[in-house]
């Protein structure tokens, strides 16, 4: 199966980052993701099987038992790819607290032969992809309010035509 490891977001959060990609949704297009699919990918594992996902899961527990909740601070919009044909994304602010978090689970990862996408982490909320960009500076944004993620999960990903669907398989409560 394929996954990742993500942190999954408050609701109030998630509202907020709706209403973002609502502004958005005037202003570009896009094929918009749900709501429901918003998370801040931590490590993306792909392929792995049932043992793997034992190690995975012990390398949760290990995290969870080491590391407090995180602050979530929306920072700006940024994109992957070409300008006419992008995936679009609200950074968020690479916190102490958040990046340290990140190496402790890639550092649990490793300790168990668990290999990952190893590009330094850069936190971000996908928001649309296939996205065309206007020439001109996207304006008058109002950006979701800072909040704290407290649930760390292993997520299983299933690609279809439509877009991936995402099903929570473990997780656990930082802090
Ligand atoms: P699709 O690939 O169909 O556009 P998706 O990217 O949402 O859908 P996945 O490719 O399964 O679905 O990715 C799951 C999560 O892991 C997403 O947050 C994605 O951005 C992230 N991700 C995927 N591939 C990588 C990678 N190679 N390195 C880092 N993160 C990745
Ligand atoms: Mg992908």
């Amino acid at each position: 199966m394929r996954t990742f490891v993500a942190l999954e977001l408050p609701e109030a959060f998630e509202d907020e980052v709706a209403d973002l990609a609502r502004q958005l949704s005037g202003m570009v297009s896009g094929r918009f993701m749900k709501r429901e699919t918003y998370h801040l990918t931590l490590a993306f594992l792909g392929e792995i099987g049932e043992a793997e996902s034992r190690e995975v899961i012990a390398a949760l527990d290990e995290v969870a038992g080491s590391c407090d909740t995180v602050a979530l601070r929306p920072e700006s919009l940024g994109t992957f790819g070409k300008p006419r044909d992008c995936t679009l994304w609200l950074g968020l602010t690479q916190t102490d607290e958040l990046m340290t978090l990140a190496d402790e689970l890639r550092t649990q990862l490793d300790k168990r032969g668990i290999a990952y996408d190893c590009k330094a982490f850069r936190p971000h909320i996908t928001l649309a992809r296939r996205v065309v960009l206007p020439k001109a500076p996207l304006e008058g944004l109002v950006f979701p309010a800072a909040d704290t993620a407290c649930r760390l999960t292993l997520f299983k990903s299933t690609l279809s035509q439509e877009g991936a669907s995402y099903k929570p398989l473990y997780s656990v409560e930082l802090g």
